[in-house]
């Protein structure tokens, strides 16, 4: 539990500070983008090898420009707005989301039958799992397999409150495995801290699984990470499953599963 307190504090102040950099950055880079994009009307097709430098530039400060907005969406931690949900659909519905994000990997689903429905915003929990998708995607390059999986879980009170720190009790699990790279120990303990990184400039942010955990602790879950060297990996999200009539768990669910914490 200090732990996730420690965790939620460190994503609050880092979000503070990185939306307040990120919005001055985003506008600075307009003026860059706007100047390049001038600058390249005016040369024409004049002179090929100073239209490769401006091209040059040009890509760069796209990319910056797209680092600050995902900064932008990190620090501005929307409200969460969850429904009743059936993640099995919610899964099956992103194959084409997941088609074009990883043209060259096929993922499998394992959808469990009867899945319990959990209570959860859609839209982010879209997100997480095409954050985990993508890690994985990043892990495996040369190849290897992506399983996307769901089961109804009974977590008991050892496994629930010793291990994860969440109440025993129902929830739905989405796993996302890879058989990449793997994550060492020391790798899987700042996995979840914001701008925690392996990868290298320009392509990872170290952004993903932290929002990642601050998404599954605000709908009252739970995320891990099990992990071989030279195996692969899986991100065990756990949400809790809904239980009776939407209406009564929307007003029983406000007061506490909002915060951040
Ligand atoms: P980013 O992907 O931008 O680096 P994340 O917060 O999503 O940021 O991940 C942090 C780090 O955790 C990654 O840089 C990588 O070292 C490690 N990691 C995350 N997912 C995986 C995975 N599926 N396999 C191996 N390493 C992973």
């Amino acid at each position: 539990a200090e732990d996730a307190l420690r965790q939620s504090q460190k994503m609050e102040a880092v979000g503070q500070l990185t939306g307040g950099i990120a919005h001055d950055f985003n506008n600075m880079l307009a003026v860059v983008v706007g100047s390049l994009d001038l600058l390249t009307r005016r040369m024409g097709e004049a002179d090929p090898r100073a239209r490769r430098y401006v091209d040059a530039a040009m890509d760069g400060a796209r990319r910056a420009a797209q680092l600050t907005q995902r900064l932008l969406a990190f620090s501005r931690q929307q409200p969460l707005k969850p429904e009743a949900l059936d993640a099995n659909k919610l899964v099956a519905g992103m194959s084409d989301l997941l088609r074009h994000t990883l043209p060259d990997i096929q993922p499998e689903t394992v959808l469990a039958g009867g899945l319990w429905r959990t209570f959860a915003d859609p839209n982010q929990l879209e997100n997480v799992i095409l954050n985990l998708a993508v890690n994985a995607r990043d892990a495996m390059a040369d190849g290897g397999k992506l399983t996307i999986e769901t089961a109804n879980c009974h977590l008991d009170v050892r496994y629930a409150a010793g291990h994860l720190g969440v109440p025993a009790g129902q929830y739905v699990m989405i796993a996302v495995s890879d058989t990449g790279s793997g994550m060492p120990e020391e790798v899987i303990a700042k996995a979840f801290d914001p701008f925690f990184t392996t990868k290298e400039v320009g392509r990872g942010t170290g952004l993903g699984l932290s929002q990642v955990y601050g998404f599954v602790k605000q709908s009252g879950g739970h995320v891990k990470i099990y992990s071989e060297v030279g195996q692969g990996t899986t991100v065990k999200v756990y949400l809790p499953r809904l239980m009776g009539a939407v209406e009564d768990v929307e007003s029983a669910q406000t007061d506490d599963a909002l915060p951040m914490g």
